[in-house]
């Protein structure tokens, strides 16, 4: 039996006894064990195709399974509330941040070293009992480093998502049609030194690769930054690289052998540079739609930033204790507008409505195309019976201002509304639902009206795509 030790900071944690046999014996298996273990985590590990990005490169390994081996051995050698086992497991979740491995994946390797260690445990010659304490504190030891470690990388997550945004605002601020036109200049010197190297005499002078030029660097280096996620910039990698592997060989080919290829890759290499251009056009347009995140037809703001201003207001509402009112507000009948006039027609009238919904607001309000004909309106630091108020205001003006046609006519159209207030819950889906909730009421009692969310309105929500 193993004998109980009472100042272990497990056992203070946890209100348990954690036996000092427990330990040794954990520490006997894994000294014994450890390349083992080691070698097992990557077997498994390579198996996975999203680990195994993090994991091929040799020296990754290399370096992995030394500090992995170390980690474990120095690992139930020291106190849990050690402040240098904290530090190490807070420095190793930074790392992690830094370099990008997903938590799931670090959890996942705690998972596999976990077991194994269980899994050796029958072959010892501990009693269930004994075998038990040592699960316990194999449990308890990991779990805390797992939770040391995912704090620090959560935290260095986030700086780094707030740098990497402020950063990439910051150059979207940069001049946008001057960075376009120096791009789309470095593009065409590319393509031109290229066609001058071919046809210019320069015999057998190699042609630079489209991806070492000044469009290619930047384009790897500054506009992955700058237009993060954005359609086009994947098929430009892709062209360019089909630029540099394919049609430049091509063309080497045909001029140090039989050149009756070289106009058509020649032609071939115009039309993928034509190809970028077009794309790099596209990359730019979408740059400044992003730059202010208005929706270009109604100028309110774009439905994607939602998620990130709502939640910022919740946590100052819950912060400040001020109160914090969404409205929802929908067209009646709008398609008959679009029926009776065309699209055109219906989109004339639509920017009018945003300008009477944008006049009605404070400016520190947000106002959202959250659809079609629908809007959001987030109102800060406004009680209930104020939004209740403005809601009102809105309707009214609706019914009563004429909004212009395309023929030169006119027409009035009518708003149902949906108020809700926030409650307190962290989740902005559970209150843009209520208000959601409030003007499907207010559509099935008649249109042209405003309804206020019902406390059971703010229970769940309803619609599986709300936020
Ligand atoms: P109600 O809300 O009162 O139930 O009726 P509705 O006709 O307004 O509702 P519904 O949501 O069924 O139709 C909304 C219509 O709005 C559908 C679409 O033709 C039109 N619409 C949505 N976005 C635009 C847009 O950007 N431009 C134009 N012209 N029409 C749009
Ligand atoms: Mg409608
Ligand atoms: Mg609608």
């Amino acid at each position: 039996m193993f004998s109980d030790q009472d100042g272990s900071a497990a056992s203070r944690r946890t209100g348990e006894t954690a036996p000092v046999g427990a330990r040794e014996a954990l520490l006997g298996i894994i000294e014994g064990d450890a390349e083992e273990l080691v070698a097992s985590f990557y077997r498994t590990f390579l198996k996975h195709e999203e680990a195994a990005n993090f994991l091929s490169h040799s020296v990754v390994q290399e370096r992995l399974s030394h500090s992995l081996c170390r980690w474990l051995r120095a690992f139930f050698r020291d106190e849990p509330d050690d402040t240098e086992f904290a530090a190490r497991q807070k420095h190793i979740g930074e790392v992690h941040a830094r370099i990008k491995i997903p938590i799931h994946l670090v959890l996942e390797g705690a998972s596999l070293v976990k077991s194994g260690i269980a899994r050796r445990l029958p072959a010892s010659s501990l009693t269930g009992e004994e075998m038990a304490a040592v699960l316990i504190l194999l449990d308890e030891r990991v779990d805390l480093a797992m939770r040391l470690m995912s704090e620090a990388y959560f935290i260095g997550t986030r700086q780094r998502a707030q740098v990497d945004e402020a950063y990439r605002l910051f150059s979207l601020g940069q001049d946008i049609s001057m960075e376009r036109e120096s791009q789309r200049a470095a593009l065409m010197e590319w393509s031109q030194s290229a066609l001058f190297g071919l046809f210019g005499g320069q015999g057998n002078a190699t042609l630079k690769p489209i991806s070492a030029s000044s469009f290619g660097l930047w384009l790897r280096h500054r506009a992955g930054m700058m237009f993060q996620g954005a359609a086009a910039l994947d098929p430009i990698e892709g062209i360019m690289q089909q630029i540099d592997s394919v049609l430049l060989p091509k063309i080497a080919d045909t001029r140090t052998g039989d050149a009756s290829g070289l106009p058509q890759a020649v032609e071939r290499l115009q039309a993928a540079i034509e190809e970028i251009n077009f794309l790099l056009a596209e990359l730019f347009q979408g740059a400044a739609a992003l730059e202010n995140g208005r929706d270009p037809l109604t100028r309110t703001l774009n439905r994607r930033f939602l998620p990130s201003i709502l939640s910022r207001e919740i946590s100052l509402a819950t912060t400040s204790g001020a109160a914090f009112c969404v409205l929802m507000i929908d067209i009646d009948h709008f398609k008959r507008i679009n029926d009776q006039g065309g699209h055109s027609a219906g989109d004339l009238v639509l920017r009018q409505i945003a300008d009477v919904i944008l006049d009605s607001v404070r400016q520190s309000d947000f106002v959202f195309r959250y659809g079609g004909e629908e809007f959001l309106v987030a109102l800060v630091e406004t009680r209930l019976e104020d939004a209740v108020r403005l809601a009102e205001r809105i309707r009214k003006t609706f019914t009563e201002q004429s909004l212009r046609l395309p023929d030169g006519g006119e027409l009035t159209v009518t708003a149902s509304i949906g108020v809700a207030a926030f409650d307190g819950h962290p989740d902005h889906a559970y209150l843009v639902n209520a208000a959601d909730k409030a003007l499907y009421r207010a559509k099935e009692m008649g249109r042209n009206r405003v309804e206020t969310a019902l406390p059971s309105d703010h229970d769940a929500p309803a619609r599986q795509d709300a936020v």
